[in-house]
């Protein structure tokens, strides 16, 4: 394993051409980093995967070294702008402290007096995190006095919650209009790949597609349509565009209002010298259930009564084939319903795959993240996206608010 960054990202290092935090002079200033700690806790109210936490240490390890004042502040859950004790910030301001070695403040709101008088004694390389963003309406309503009232705590923002960098939230679009602001070291990694890597590959370039639904792919599709030279398609959403062809798919998961588009991106690619795999076997059963019977059959052969939920042997070993030339390959979405053990090998089996191949290899967030760490080779991606919706947005080729808002490096 260990061989991360084989292929080293050069071309798209001026992907990114935003301020970042090391265009401020940090020294003695309010550094005011909006963060994404939305991780999630156990009934004892533990963080139990701290890989959020820990992907914008480099950023607030930088701000302390520079002799900032570190001011932090996220959301965590959907408080509604309540104020619900289980979705406290608390827990994570222990964690923080473990990680990065040194006291952590935990203020009890994230505005107001008692806050302020916390900031205003604060000394250099002092780290302080605000309580729930979202425990105030204002957040999640992009209010202007809220964004106000949180830019008054700070000199500089710095932006490095890439996960809720495409909502127009008060903490991601508000508070840049008042302060100077720039992108934090996480936030510049997830364009520089995501952006980067896709619009100007390395080839050849392969994208592997899965999880439950064309729907939610189907921009991904479109903006990879003329730069990608293969696409594999894996997990539910192969069974419409099996049933688009005019197959029998048996109950396996279809969305009937999108036969035709599946139809007409399947055509385009093809039109485009685009190499289009779809399974060519699948393990059926007829419940999505632990320990119900399952099968091994050819995806043209799926009997009434039975769902296609993960791919089979010979279509792993079809699109490893498929991926192992490959010089850029992008991830993103599940092969099979992975959480239940008897539908979970195909998913683990591309994961080993991707891990193996001699190319630059990069993880959209979400499911398809849990799955590499599950099969034990997160080690050797090259990336993984920290965001699940802002990464579907930037591979869909849109520019996400909490980046839009941020001033360009020649302004
Ligand atoms: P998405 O959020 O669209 O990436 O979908 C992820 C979900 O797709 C996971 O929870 C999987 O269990 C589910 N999934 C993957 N393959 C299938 C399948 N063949 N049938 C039903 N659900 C699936």
């Amino acid at each position: 394993m260990a061989k991360k960054n084989l292929i080293d990202p050069v071309p798209f290092r001026n992907v990114f051409n935003k301020l970042t935090i090391e265009d401020f002079n940090l020294k003695g200033k309010r550094v005011f980093i909006r963060a994404d700690f939305n991780v999630p806790l156990d009934d004892n109210l533990m963080v139990t995967d701290d890989r959020r936490i820990r992907s914008t240490l480099p950023t607030i390890n930088y701000a302390i070294d520079e002799g900032g004042k570190i001011i932090l502040c996220s959301h965590l859950g959907r408080p509604r702008g309540n104020r619900e004790p289980r979705l406290s910030l608390a827990p994570v301001a222990k964690r923080l402290q473990r990680l990065l070695n040194k006291e952590v403040i935990f203020a009890p709101d994230c505005v107001g007096h008692q806050v302020e008088t916390l900031v205003s004694k604060m000394k250099e390389g002092d780290v302080i995190l605000l309580e729930n963003l979202r425990f105030n309406p204002g957040e999640e309503e992009n209010n202007l006095e809220f964004s106000r009232a949180l830019a008054s705590l700070a000199d500089f923002y710095i932006n490095d919650a890439f996960g809720t960098a495409h909502r127009a939230h008060a903490s991601i679009v508000g508070v840049p209009k008042f302060v100077p602001a720039a992108a934090g070291f996480l936030l510049k990694k997830e364009i520089e790949y995501l952006r980067g890597a896709i619009d100007n590959p390395v080839r050849p370039f392969v994208a592997i597609l899965g999880g439950a639904k064309v729907s939610g792919k189907i921009n991904v599709l479109e903006n990879l349509v003329g730069k990608v030279d293969k696409v594999l398609i894996g997990g539910g959403m192969a069974y419409t565009f099996i049933k688009a062809m005019g197959y029998e798919v048996g109950n396996s998961i279809v969305e009937e209002d999108m036969l035709y588009t599946a139809q007409r991106i399947r055509r385009k690619l093809k039109e485009m010298g685009i190499k289009f795999y779809l399974p060519v076997d699948c393990v059926i059963a007829q419940s999505v259930e632990i320990g119900a019977e399952t099968k091994i059959i050819p995806t043209l052969e799926i009997p009434k009564g039975w769902s296609a939920l993960d791919i089979g042997p010979a279509t792993v070993k079809l699109f490893s084939e498929a991926i192992q030339d490959a010089k850029t390959i992008l991830w993103n979405g599940p092969m099979g319903v992975f959480e239940i053990d008897a539908f979970s090998r195909g998913t683990f089996a591309i994961a080993h795959a991707i891990s193996d191949a001699y190319a630059l290899t990069i993880v959209g967030g979400g499911d398809t993240d849990l799955a590499v760490h599950r099969a034990g080779v997160s080690d050797a991606i090259s990336f993984i996206s920290t965001g699940g919706g802002a990464a579907l947005q930037l591979l869909e080729g849109k520019e996400l608010p909490g980046i839009a808002v941020l001033a360009n490096r020649e302004d």
